[in-house]
């Protein structure tokens, strides 16, 4: 049973990664920041109350996204494994999915933390031209992840349940060595 926490900077290629791995292992691809961008763009009540955060490159209030998540992980095709990708972002959100995934029996899981250099990341996020991706909101979202989403790499460490891949080469090395580690 794969599943798949994608840890990382803004920019370190979660996204593309965890689409590949999960399109190979046909297991739901669960982005929080994709959930957030289509409920922006439908207009939905959540989409107008994230927007602006998201805009200037804020977290999303927990209370908004841990229902969203519960929701999303308790539908029928989250049930053979999943990768999450952008959650969870912080301590709440990680001691918020602890509990969630005891209580549905999907404790084993893995947290991979995609490693690349700042310099490079805001190169990558500069040149996929996203609506969030100006520089300034791009720099939020750096310090917003060093301030509160990096502290979980030590968490997960400590449980053991890391793995650290080497996210500055090309695209296939990286989906090489993942595939790696979803067979370890
Ligand atoms: P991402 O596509 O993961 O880079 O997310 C884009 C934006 O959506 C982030 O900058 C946040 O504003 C918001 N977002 C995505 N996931 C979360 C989360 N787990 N908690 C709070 N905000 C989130």
């Amino acid at each position: 049973m794969t599943r798949l926490i994608f840890l990382g900077p803004p920019g370190a290629g979660k996204g593309t990664q965890a689409l590949r791995l999960a399109e190979l292992s046909q297991i739901p691809h669960i982005s929080t920041g994709e959930i957030l961008r289509d409920c922006v763009s439908q207009k939905t009540l959540l989409g107008q109350q994230a927007q602006g955060y998201m805009e200037r490159g804020e977290l999303v209030p927990d209370e908004l996204i841990l229902e969203m998540v519960r929701e999303r992980l308790l539908q029928s095709d989250a049930q053979n494994g999943w990768i999450l990708d952008g959650f969870p972002r912080n301590a709440t959100q990680a001691t918020f999915l602890d509990l969630l995934l005891q209580k549905l029996d999907q404790s084993s899981y893995r947290v991979i933390n995609l490693d690349v250099p700042d310099p490079i990341l805001v190169e990558r996020m500069l040149n996929r031209g996203r609506k969030d991706d100006t520089e300034e909101t791009i720099r939020r979202r750096l310090e917003v992840y060093r301030e509160q989403t990096a502290p979980l790499i030590d968490y997960y460490s400590e449980q053991q349940l890391l793995v650290s891949v080497d996210g500055n080469q090309s695209m296939e090395s990286v989906t090489a060595a993942l595939k790696q580690v979803m067979e370890s």
